[in-house]
């Protein structure tokens, strides 16, 4: 427990009649109290305050004890200067495809990488199949060739060669569509529509339900996309979008009023390209008559679609 304080006492020198006996004269008094503190301002933002100025008295970390920003600056590039060569290497070394063993079944080689299923991304491709069957969203990368290729979510690995499948739109699909029990609806694939997020453009297909008993059928119509957070371009909705690109674009119309439509196309079609997906940007520019509009915000946006 720290000791209770003593009250400071200051013992003043005095003459034989009592008055205080001063060590400057009353000219450079007052003066020295305001001098004093213009010291103490200078010294707290001079280079020289450094360490000593931390409460500790000895510091740990001089990043956090150095009140000076420069100060700081310095040491906290000469870090970054020292740690820089590893990091390097780590992120060269990374892009090796030399064998990698799947992280999910965790016995046959890996052939596809994908940075969305971090932390564990190397995938054989059984296991790329059946969890990317229910993730078509995420980018991934075939390790077949020798480097990290990028895959549109419609290409898998088979026999260990690139082989073309269907993926269906990620749509909410009702448990029943008719009085039969469960067994008898099937899923198929319907239409192909592109499908636009912040990543860019996807190619897949619309889920369709068909029951073997009855012939019952069901397909989605546009109320069922906007419930899974879809927006149609049309009504017809060869092309969608996912909501959170119209609160994208109308965020960087707050930062960047000059930003125009066709430069935020024209990145979410360099995403695309990124990803080993097909931008087709004359096809996807015609069905984005609304979305060409020179200082649309989201806002507009949704208004223009009806
Ligand atoms: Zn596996
Ligand atoms: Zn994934
Ligand atoms: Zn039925």
């Amino acid at each position: 427990m720290p000791e209770p304080r003593q009250p400071r006492v200051h013992w003043r020198k005095r003459d034989v009649h009592g008055n205080i006996v001063y060590a400057r004269p009353r000219s450079s008094r007052h003066q020295s109290k305001k001098e004093c503190f213009l010291q103490d301002l200078q010294h707290s933002l001079s280079d020289s305050s450094g360490d000593e100025a931390s409460p500790l008295g000895t510091p740990r970390d001089p990043l956090l004890a150095s009140l000076n920003w420069s100060i700081r600056q310095s040491l906290f590039s000469e870090r970054w200067r020292a740690e820089r060569p590893r990091l390097v290497n780590t992120a060269a070394a990374k892009e090796s495809v030399a064998t990698h063993i799947c992280q999910q079944c965790r016995s046959s080689p890996a052939v596809i990488r994908c940075c969305d299923c971090r932390p564990r991304p190397f995938f054989c491709a059984e296991c790329d199949i059946s969890m990317h069957t229910r993730h078509v969203l995420h980018n991934r990368d075939a390790m077949t060739a020798g480097f990290f290729q990028p895959l549109p979510p419609t290409t898998v690995v088979v026999d260990k060669a690139l082989s073309q499948c269907v993926r269906l739109v990620p749509v909410e699909m009702p448990e029943k569509i008719c009085g039969c029990s469960p067994e008898s609806l099937r899923v198929s694939p319907g239409k192909t529509v592109a499908v636009v997020t912040m990543n860019g453009r996807y190619d897949l297909s619309m889920p369709e339900l068909f029951c073997e008993a009855c012939q019952a059928t069901w397909t989605a119509a546009v109320a069922d996309l906007n419930g899974s957070d879809y927006w149609p371009a049309t009504l017809q909705f060869a092309t969608m979008y996912t909501t959170d690109i119209f609160f994208s674009f109308e965020e960087m119309k707050m930062v960047a009023p000059g930003l125009s439509c066709q430069a935020f196309l024209r990145m979410l079609d360099q995403r695309t390209v990124r990803f080993g997906r097909d931008a087709r940007p004359e096809a996807s520019r015609a069905c984005l008559p609304d979305l060409a509009l020179p200082n649309a915000s989201a806002s507009s946006l949704f208004k223009s679609e009806y």
